[in-house]
Parts: structure tokens; sequence; C-alpha cells
């Protein structure tokens, strides 16, 4: 089996429709697929269409924009019932909104020009992410790609960056979990947190009651893979494979391009299958 447990389609800031994802998945020898939009489930109906008799399971998804200690991270829902997370998603999406605006203003202030109705014309809605303002900038020529304009404008600490009130690490765990589902750190590399305040994440995540941590991502050297498994392993976190597929353009991150669960990492999918 081939697991692919996160994955983003646009109906959030991937590239491809929910059914390209699932068809792409498919043809790369993926067998199981998660579809984690960042605070969507719009895309898993027609997933799960595009995915019905073709071999592939699909697995409900979603992945939470999360405020911890000053920091963004995420929390990915797996199995989730999409019905029983509407309330706490359509809080996210209204913090998006509102976040979109004030985005907008401070590129204006900072002499970027003005990108809201772009950005919500790429996004499909009025509650667009930064890389949808980043492809607007490209776009407009104010930037030469999506990258320089996080590192412009949009990363923390740069003019454009907005503080927002996401739901917490514990609340979204209790989200996740109050629909059916299983919790999982999403990334936790990413986060550029020291050692301590990983641990500290963690320990603060499953004491909430969350479940597993992705463990294997595109590209991460087998040490820090294992210190992975053994961070999970010590908190009693099942371990999750994630691309954290955006589409195409990144070969790097294609579905399917992390590979299998590594040696010593007990499968997140048997708290829901078996
Ligand atoms: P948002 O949830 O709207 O704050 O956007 C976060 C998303 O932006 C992440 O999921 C990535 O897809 C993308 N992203 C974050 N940092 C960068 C970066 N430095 N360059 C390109 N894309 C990024
Ligand atoms: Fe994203
Ligand atoms: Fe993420
Ligand atoms: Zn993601």
């Amino acid at each position: 089996m081939i697991a692919d447990l996160h994955a983003h389609s646009n109906r959030s800031d991937g590239t491809l429709s929910p059914a390209a994802v699932v068809a792409r998945a498919r043809e790369r020898g993926v067998t199981m697929l998660a579809l984690t939009d960042h605070d969507s489930t719009d895309g898993l109906a027609e997933a799960a269409q595009a995915a019905r008799g073709q071999g592939i399971e699909l697995v409900n998804g979603v992945e939470l924009s999360c405020r911890w200690q000053g920091t963004d991270v995420h929390v990915v829902g797996l199995a989730i019932d999409p019905v029983r997370l509407a309330g706490g998603l359509a809080a996210q999406q209204a913090a998006r909104a509102a976040r979109a605006q004030r985005i907008a203003e401070r590129l204006q202030r900072a002499g970027a020009g003005e990108h809201l109705a772009a950005a919500c014309a790429l996004a499909g809605s009025d509650h667009p992410g930064r890389p949808h303002f980043a492809r607007a900038l490209v776009a407009a020529g104010v930037v030469r790609d999506e990258e320089h304009a996080f590192n412009r404008y949009l990363r923390q600490g740069q003019a454009a960056y907005v503080p927002t009130d996401w739901v917490g690490v514990s609340g979204a765990v209790a989200w996740i979990r109050a629909a059916g589902g299983v919790a999982v750190i999403a990334h936790p590399a990413r986060y550029r947190l020291t050692r301590t305040r990983l641990r500290r994440l963690v320990a603060e995540f499953a004491a909430a009651g969350g479940q597993a941590l992705e463990v294997k991502l595109p590209g991460q050297q087998p040490s820090q893979v294992e210190a992975m498994v053994r961070l999970a392993d010590e908190f009693g976190l099942a371990g999750s494979v994630a691309s954290d597929f955006h589409g195409p353009g990144s070969p790097w991150a294609d579905l399917g391009a992390a590979g299998s669960l590594p040696p010593g990492a007990r499968p997140v999918w048997e708290l829901w299958c078996c």
C-alpha cells in the first residue's frame, strides 16, 4: 500500500481540482489518499466521487490553521465527518476573510498595490490565503515568484503578515475528535521550533487527545525521519505520511513522493480502519 495523507486541491491553495488530485494520485500508484485542504472540506464530495471504483481509498481530511504560542502551526484531521466539522470551519473561514482584508491593506501601505480582488478571484472565494496573494503579486509583476512574495511581504516578520486568531491546538484537536476523526500534527519540522518547544507542542497536542504526527515527508534526511519516529513513540503517537502536495509545479512534493511509512512508526490508518 502507498499512502499519502496530506494533499491540497484548488478548494484551498492547491492548483488542481479535487478530481484531478485523485486521478494524479492513482496514476502515481497511491492507494490511500487524504485530501486535506486548508480549513475546508469543500472538495471531499468531488474527490470521493472521482475515487469510486478506481482502486484508491479516499480519506476525508482537512488541515486546520492553528495559533500556538505566537506561531502558526497546522493540525490535520483524518477520517473526519465534514458535517460535524462545519461550525468550526465557518469560524476559520471568517477569520481568513477578515485577515485577507488586512493583508490587502498592509500590502497597499507597503507600496505593493491593491491585490484583494485578484486574490479573491484566484481563490474563487472571499477568503483567499497567502498563496493567492503571492500569485496576485507575481501576476502584477511586483515580485518575480511566490517564494519572493512570501520573503518580501507575506511571511511572519514581513510587512503584510497579519497574526490571526486561528483556533488553538487543543481546540483543533477537540473539533477533530468531535467530528469522529484522528488529529495529526502536520510537517513538524517546518515550524522552526527549538527541540524543547517542539516537544512542548507535541506534549500539549497529545494531552488534548491528538493521536499522530507526520513523520515522513518528501526530501527529509533519514536522521530527521528517525527523530520524528522517536518523538511520536515517546508520546504514544502514530505516524503519518505526507507529501503536502499543492500542484504539479513542485515535483519534489508530488503525490506519493513521501514514500512509505518508516519502520518503527505505528500506521495512523490503524486508528480508523481496523
Ligand atoms: P495561509 O494558510 O493562507 O496562511 O497560507 C499558508 C500556505 O502558504 C502554506 O500551506 C503553503 O502552501 C504556503 N506557503 C507558506 N510559506 C511559503 C513560502 N515561503 N513560499 C511559498 N509558499 C508558502
Ligand atoms: Fe498550503
Ligand atoms: Fe500545512
Ligand atoms: Zn498542507
